[in-house]
């Protein structure tokens, strides 16, 4: 019954032409601390296209035979991976685009610095969270990335728009995470650096005269009670500490908040709207579609919410997005 749902799907994405739009991975590149090149989002995540090690990084990664068949399937109007992708966050966010043999663009670098994790939040996939042990491979090596970055140069991409350190671990875990930061802005000077930590760290000054454009600390609530409630381990205080550090030192700083029952009261939002304002820092209060998703807010009205002030935005994830 399942199988036949997936392929009526996968038969109307194809009915539906060149028209059919694209994912991440048409003109973005995901590389994991052990040197994978994985789909991006969810789902897509175990589909592995090659597996990068130092000394033998290939020519033009950017168009390895399986990525260059990932961006064949979307131009010709058929899904890569039936079964897979229908469940991608990311699917539908990107253009299929025609191939070329050279691409000088890429859209996005998505970089995971490091798959150690110091917090232990509810959704976390069981695989990951706070491991214990560090094993080869836990964090990235800064020479992989630089290999990497001249392959690409080598290869013809001279634009890359935007590089993020996120990934399923935090990247303030990997002790080398400003050689990494520096590299990538040596070799893509025009790029917009991002960061996404919890920030649940003691301070970490050099982080902000790396080469970052900007950081966001994932931080869900503004009293330890509600924040803790998800972000289990995870410190207020230090978080508080950490972006305020950050932004003091003149490195542009959001705070990523999402809506939960237990963090949603307007009270505890506005507290946070002001604590962030006083330092400059944006305030990004998104909804998810996940079990533990807010009822209190649904989309019209935290768009009304925010509308009216200052240094506060509203997001929401694409599912919530394709749900509403
Ligand atoms: S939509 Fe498909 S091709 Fe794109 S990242 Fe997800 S699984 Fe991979």
């Amino acid at each position: 019954m399942i199988r036949r749902l997936l392929e009526a799907a996968s038969s109307r994405w194809a009915a539906r032409g060149p028209q059919v739009r694209g994912c991440s991975m048409v003109d973005g590149l995901y590389l994991r601390a052990d040197g994978e090149l994985p789909c991006w989002c969810g789902p897509g995540e175990v589909i592995v296209h090659a597996r990068l090690a130092l000394g033998s990084v290939p020519a033009s990664p950017q168009d390895l035979a399986p990525i260059r068949a990932v961006r064949r399937a979307f131009a010709e109007g058929r899904l890569p991976f039936p079964g897979t992708c229908e469940g991608c966050q990311v699917l539908g966010t990107r253009p299929a685009r025609e191939l070329r043999e050279r691409r000088s663009r890429l859209d996005e670098l998505h970089v995971e610095p490091s798959w150690l994790c110091n917090l232990g939040c509810a959704m976390c996939p069981p695989d990951n969270g706070a491991r214990g042990e560090l094993r080869d491979h836990d964090h990235l090596d800064p020479a992989l990335l630089i290999e990497l970055l001249d392959a690409l140069l080598a290869g013809g991409v001279g634009v890359i728009r935007s590089v993020r350190f996120e990934g399923k671990g935090d990247p303030c875990l990997n002790p080398r995470l400003e050689e990494l930061i520096r590299a990538t802005r040596a070799r893509y000077p025009q790029s917009y650096l991002v960061l996404t930590t919890n920030g649940s760290f003691p301070l970490r000054s050099d982080l902000a005269h790396c080469g970052l454009d900007h950081a966001d600390i994932s931080a869900d609530g503004f009293t330890q009670a509600s924040y803790g409630q998800y972000r289990k381990r995870g410190n207020l205080k230090r978080v508080k500490a950490f972006a305020e550090d950050l932004t003091s030192r003149g490195l542009s700083v959001g705070w990523k908040y999402i809506l939960m029952p237990w963090n949603d009261g307007e009270d505890e939002l506005l507290s946070c709207l002001e604590w962030c304002r006083a330092r400059d820092i944006q305030l990004e209060l998104r909804l998810t579609h996940s079990a533990e998703a807010s009822e209190r807010w649904d989309w019209p009205r935290l768009q009304a919410w925010v509308a009216p002030r200052e240094g506060v935005i509203a997001r929401r994830t694409l599912a919530h997005a394709k749900a509403g």
